[in-house]
């Protein structure tokens, strides 16, 4: 399995346009993109920093997997995903070596990359993801 950078930093916010704020004023980011990922249930907004984006996650549903991570721990890191080469091969490598993955196939995400997240319980408390552009 290769990996090749952090390809972005997932974090929880309760109000993603109050968040942008401090992204831009504050450490003088720019926002290049918001997105809403239906099948997430969130509203996503990205900023560029060296190979590494910053992603902020607004849930749009309580029930939704944001809106559940809120309201247990309150805004934070949610998680971190790493670009790699070959995510089906990488996935499968990882589940032979017996991680528990919350997605057994690559599925879309936001940008329309390919991503898989993999079980936090196998990875010592960080929920990561694995991300392909293809
Ligand atoms: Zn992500």
């Amino acid at each position: 399995m290769k990996l090749k950078h952090i390809e972005h930093i997932g974090i929880a916010v309760k109000d993603i346009n109050e968040s942008i704020k401090f992204y831009e004023d504050i450490l003088g980011l720019k926002c290049y993109a918001i997105e809403e990922v239906a099948d997430q249930k969130v509203k996503t907004a990205f900023f560029k920093l060296g190979d590494t984006k910053i992603e902020l996650l607004e849930s749009t549903d309580p029930e939704g997997p944001i809106g559940k991570f809120i309201e247990k721990k309150g805004e934070g890191v949610h998680h971190i995903a790493y670009a790699v080469e070959g995510i089906e091969s990488a996935l499968a490598v990882l589940e032979d070596k017996g991680i528990r993955l919350i997605d057994q196939k690559p599925r879309k995400g936001a940008e329309g990359l390919d991503i898989a997240f993999l079980h936090p319980k196998s990875t010592h408390g960080v929920l990561s993801e694995l991300c392909e552009k293809k």
